[in-house]
């Protein structure tokens, strides 16, 4: 028997004592160590149907730990794996628990010397963030274009986002509701400037003062429009949420008079050559004590506190769930 936070239609997640017969197929298990809370989770946590996709689930869309039995070549008992997305915590069975039947089709092995712990704390949001990193440097955009911004700056995708850039030499400008409060923190991170996210909020005109060489947003909406108003000439722009909306209400202008590009990150479905790619580099450019700063640890009863957390903009930075405490 191992413990699971199950979620159930119309019924409040809550923790359960399970077998390994309640596990979905797949040919590799893992005793999982640590998961986290990313914003979905949150979502599947309240039982959203747009998250959850069959009940009952166990929600965690990331998971990190320990091969105990596998049926993959590519993996042998012992092996120490990261797993992102790939319908985990959506349609199939997820890291809010101390065992995980996955396959292993977008199971990645942890990088040597990044710790069990470390790794969750980057997580999906900091698997996001990566992608968006890595596609801003194959547009060839480098730190002397000038500045970039990130949104959603004291979230998880935001916060790692900043840190990670920073550490490229990119000069970040943060946007956060929570300046007041997290200017410090943003800063601690690597922001050389914040500004306050109502003036993204409103809608604006079509094309506005040129002031970014790229942007990751994780916002959306009027927010995202005017962030591509406001983009450089040959500037990049990497959309990777809706915190505000999934809407989009922009014009052409910015695509035709400046020559911006939009693009998307998706964790969820991520080639496996991506992933490596992703993970090797968030291993070696992530500042352990840095991440470790943005990062708070809960147990697996303190994760269905976590997510109402999430959902109302209140969590900094990234949870942790020890799945075992
Ligand atoms: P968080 O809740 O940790 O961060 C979101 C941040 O957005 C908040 O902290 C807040 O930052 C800002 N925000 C919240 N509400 C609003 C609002 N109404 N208007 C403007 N800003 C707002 O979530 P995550 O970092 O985990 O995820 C961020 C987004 O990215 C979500 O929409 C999520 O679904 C998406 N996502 C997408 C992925 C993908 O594969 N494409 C993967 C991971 C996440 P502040 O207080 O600083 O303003």
């Amino acid at each position: 028997m191992f413990r699971a936070i199950v979620v159930d239609e119309g019924v409040p997640a809550e923790i359960r004592e399970v077998d390994d017969d309640f596990l979905k197929p797949g040919d590799v298990t893992i005793d999982v160590e640590y998961s986290s809370i990313n914003y979905k989770d949150g979502l599947a946590l309240a039982g959203n149907r747009g998250v959850v996709r069959t009940f009952p689930i166990i929600p965690g869309i990331d998971l990190v730990g320990t091969v105990t039995a596998s049926d993959s070549p590519r993996f042998s008992p012992g092996d120490r794996v990261v797993l992102n997305g790939d319908g985990i915590g959506e349609r199939l069975f997820g890291g809010l628990a101390e065992r995980a039947r996955v396959r292993s089709d977008a199971l990645v092995l942890l990088p040597e010397g990044l710790s069990a712990q470390r790794a969750a704390a980057i997580g999906t949001a900091g698997f996001t963030a990566m992608i968006g990193v890595l596609a801003i440097e194959r547009a060839g955009i480098r730190s002397s274009a000038g500045d970039v911004l990130v949104t959603g700056a004291a979230g998880g995708v935001g916060s790692v986002a900043i840190a990670l850039l920073a550490a490229r030499g990119y000069a970040v400008t943060a946007s956060s509701g929570r300046a007041d409060v997290e200017g410090d923190y943003l800063h601690r991170l690597g922001a050389s400037a914040i500004i306050d996210r109502a003036e993204l909020a409103e809608p604006g005109k079509p094309l506005q003062s040129q002031r970014w060489a790229a942007a990751i947003d994780s916002v959306g909406s009027t927010t995202l429009a005017n962030v591509l108003a406001q983009t450089n000439y040959g500037g990049l722009v990497v959309s990777c949420g809706l915190a505000q909306g999934a809407d989009l209400p922009t014009t052409v202008m910015p695509f035709v008079l400046r020559a911006v590009t939009l693009t998307g990150a998706n964790s969820v479905d991520a080639p496996l050559a991506l992933r490596e790619e992703a993970w090797a580099a968030l291993a070696q450019a992530l500042d352990g004590e840095l991440l470790d700063s943005m990062t708070t640890t809960v147990s697996l009863a303190e994760a269905l506190e976590a997510g109402p957390g999430i959902l109302a903009g209140k969590v900094r930075g990234r949870t942790v769930v020890d799945v075992r405490r």
